[in-house]
């Protein structure tokens, strides 16, 4: 660690990307990790063109395609067999398509990168607090010495409360809807090119994407499997509910599912997930800046939050100038991403209500007129630009990376 470097807080995918796109600008960074020994673990991502692109400029793109599957369509419906999502990538761009990739394959490919270009990376370092002034930020680290570096960024995940101590307006709101989620083999002539969603108003809903292998010496291809729940019910899900219940709650849903539950026999494979929205005024505070779910945590429901973690890191180092101005970057960089992230934050708090929550007339209304607009060109057209993460606002605007 050193007074010349710039420290990135956290390991995901917002600061493992970050300190890969800094150091191959010639930035020396050091990464702190709270966890002791980090591992490539989590759900699986929908990876949309932007974020691909971003991949593509690390040199990584096609070692995650060779792990992950080419998604060209979503594909969502009711029991009673109302479409309620239908997009195809093709309409978007001839050559786009989504990719579906576990996170620790992800993880496991940007670590390593990380490593080749000799970032500093401090593992079991769970970075307590910080003070800043004109020269440089203290960081302050569980049972070690304070540190200093240059400037600081966070990138810690939605649940930060160093984020808190950044003089910003902000707020983080739990969702009150999560959910569990799993990976398991794909069976046998399972379908592997669409996401699937299968809906019951806005208070059930299973989701099913296919996301390739765990890593390069993996046979298995897998389908990363969602169940949404309230928060209210996650806690405990195991004693009150019980597997075999909620395997036959899935099945009753959505009954093509049943040869691929063949693989969860263990409630322990299933894992829990919340999600906070985060809003702030803006990203920087003098020589601190927030990137990631940190800055920006949204739902998984349109699937752009490690394509988000992504860009940050992308456009960052894009702001970075010969003059070693660190306020100064941020504040630029907090100029270049605002049209993008409003209009994703927004789209986010908007549409997840429509897709879990207890509300009756949204899921209604959702259910009439998304299958109906999607089939008009000009809906679907925005529909499937607000999917790849391109879009900048609700009428026009593109993001150009
Ligand atoms: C079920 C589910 C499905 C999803 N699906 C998609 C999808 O299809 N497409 C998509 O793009 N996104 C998706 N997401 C979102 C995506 O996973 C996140 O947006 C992304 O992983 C956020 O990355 P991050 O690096 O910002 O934060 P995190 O992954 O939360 O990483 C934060 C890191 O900081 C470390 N840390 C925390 N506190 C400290 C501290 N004090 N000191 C040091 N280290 C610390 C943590 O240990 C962790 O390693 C999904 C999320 C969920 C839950």
């Amino acid at each position: 660690m050193s007074a010349e470097s710039i420290a990135i807080v956290g390991s995901g995918v917002a600061g493992a990307a970050a300190a890969i796109r800094l150091a191959e600008r010639g930035v020396a960074v050091d990464l702190y990790e709270a966890v002791p020994e980090p591992k490539p673990i989590g759900a699986g991502l929908l990876l949309q063109p932007t974020g691909q692109r971003v991949l593509a400029a690390m040199g990584l793109l096609d070692e995650a395609l060779a792990l992950g599957t080419r998604v060209d369509r979503l594909f969502g419906d009711t029991p009673t067999g109302r479409t309620v999502l239908d997009m195809s990538y093709r309409r978007y761009d001839a050559a786009a398509y989504g990719m579906g990739l576990q996170r620790g394959a992800l993880m496991g490919l940007l670590w390593r990168r990380l490593r080749e270009l000799g970032v500093r990376w401090h593992c079991g370092a769970a970075v307590d607090g910080f003070e800043q002034d004109a020269d440089g930020v203290t960081l302050r680290i569980a049972s070690r010495e304070p540190v200093r570096h240059l400037a600081l960024i966070l990138a810690n995940g939605s649940f930060s409360k160093l984020r808190e101590r950044m003089a910003v307006a902000q707020h983080a709101r739990p969702f009150p809807w999560g959910a569990v989620w799993t990976v398991l083999p794909a069976p046998p002539g399972f379908p592997q090119i669409e996401l699937r969603q299968r809906f019951r108003s806005a208070s059930k809903m299973l989701g099913l994407m296919p996301v390739g292998k765990a890593d390069a010496a993996d046979a298995q291809h897998g389908i990363n499997l969602f169940w949404s729940l309230p928060v209210a019910e996650l806690d405990g899900w195991r004693e009150r509910v019980g597997l075999a219940a909620l395997k036959q709650r899935m099945t009753a849903l959505f009954p093509d599912v049943a040869p691929l539950l063949a693989g969860l026999h263990d409630a322990e494979q299933l894992r829990e997930a919340r999600y906070a929205d985060v809003w702030m005024q803006r990203w920087h505070d003098g020589r601190v800046l927030a990137i990631g779910d940190c800055a920006h945590g949204m739902s998984p429901q349109l699937g752009q939050g490690a394509n988000m973690a992504l860009i940050d890191a992308h456009e960052l180092a894009a702001e970075i100038g010969d003059d070693g101005d660190w306020p100064q970057v941020f504040a630029r960089y907090t100029h270049r991403r605002r049209a993008h992230l409003r209009f994703y934050g927004q789209a986010s708090r908007r549409l997840t209500p429509m897709f879990q929550s207890h509300a009756v007339v949204a899921p209604w209304l959702r259910d009439r007129f998304f299958g109906w607009g999607g089939r008009l060109p000009y809906i679907h057209q925005q529909s499937i630009a607000t999917l790849a993460g391109v879009k900048t606002g609700w009428l026009w605007g593109r993001l150009k990376l």
